[in-house]
């Protein structure tokens, strides 16, 4: 093993901390593509096939990042990359090194470690992972990336070796966890909607099995919605000739009424209902649903 601090020209090899699901997926993505790969987990014993695959287990974290030029970080959130790299012999062997921290968070967590990277000699990249474990290693991975463009340059041909797609989105620290709690956003509150559809058709008689196809349906209308709703938010145009607001207040009550009479929680849609209200309350009952863009995006 190399001296902590040593020069670290060995370019195919890399460290993974953090063996939750998703650190086992890049892990063992690493060494399907033959990059030499040595993991740390806080508690021990999760790295047992991964160590059949060929890992090297390190016994300590500033032990694994010495190891390898590109530490990647996968753990819970930043307080849990904090606990890890904040801890002085890490931070120590981790100088002149790079990190990339592929845990989520918020934007201002990944500008605040990257600012604490720079004050400590740290190379420092943030992104996120956008898709589930199953995917990684395969052509079906999205990956972001934010910080110093020509770091995710150089470190590019490993991290790679995750597959899939992989953006550098700005050299902003933060972008990329930008990008992932709005993405995010969608994937929760669509859930949210789904689940207590869900709900709403089985107190209507309806299996969850019956109403999926249907529910599919639905889902494929969006990314044509999503397209036209982006282009009239950046315009400001919110044009509601062919769905005006005011019809989306009306369907909306109908599924608060609905749910409530079967005694089903309808707080989701009540917030939704909400907002609707409130842009026809301010006279823009015309406008269609990007309207509440604006609404929101009022400081
Ligand atoms: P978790 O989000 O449950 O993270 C588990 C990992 O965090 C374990 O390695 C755990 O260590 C570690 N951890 C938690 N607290 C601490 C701490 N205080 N100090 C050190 N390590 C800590 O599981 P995943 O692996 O699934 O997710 C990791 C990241 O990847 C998350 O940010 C998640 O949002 C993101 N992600 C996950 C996806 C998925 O499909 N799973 C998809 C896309 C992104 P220990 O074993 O010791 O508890």
């Amino acid at each position: 093993m190399p001296p902590h601090n040593a020069p670290h020209t060995d370019q195919s090899s890399v460290t993974v901390l953090g063996l939750g699901p998703m650190g086992r997926a890049l892990a063992a993505a690493f060494l399907a593509a033959g990059v030499r790969t040595t993991v740390w987990n806080r508690t021990p014993g999760r790295d047992g096939e991964l160590v059949r695959q060929g890992a090297i287990s390190a016994a300590t974290p500033e032990e694994a990042v010495s190891a390898s030029p590109l530490t990647v970080v996968c753990v819970v959130d930043y307080d849990a990359s904090d606990a890890v790299l904040h801890r002085a012999p890490v931070t120590a062997a981790l100088k002149g090194r790079t990190v990339a921290n592929l845990s989520a968070d918020t934007p201002d967590r990944a500008r605040s470690t990257a600012r604490w990277a720079a004050e400590h000699g740290i190379r420092y990249l943030d992104g996120a992972i956008m898709t589930p474990t199953t995917t990684i290693g395969t052509p079906h991975g999205v990956f972001l990336f934010s910080g110093d463009a020509a770091l995710h340059e150089e470190h590019r041909p490993v991290l790679e070796a995750l597959g899939g797609t992989h953006t550098h989105l700005g050299e902003d620290a933060g972008r990329a966890a930008g990008y992932d709690i709005a993405l995010l956003d969608i994937f929760w509150t669509a859930m949210t909607g789904y689940l207590h559809a869900l709900a709403l058709a089985g107190a209507e008689g309806i299996t969850a099995r019956e109403l999926a196809p249907f529910a599919q349906g639905i889902g494929a209308i969006l990314p044509a919605i999503f397209e036209s709703s982006a282009a009239e938010t950046d315009d400001g145009t919110y044009s509601g000739a062919d769905n005006p607001i005011t019809s989306a207040a009306s369907t909306m009550a109908h599924i608060v009424h609905a749910s409530e009479a079967h005694g089903i929680d309808a707080s989701v849609m009540r917030a939704a209902e909400g907002l609707v209200r409130r842009v026809v309350e301010e006279g823009h009952g015309a406008d269609g649903p990007t309207r509440i863009v604006e609404l929101l995006g009022r400081r």
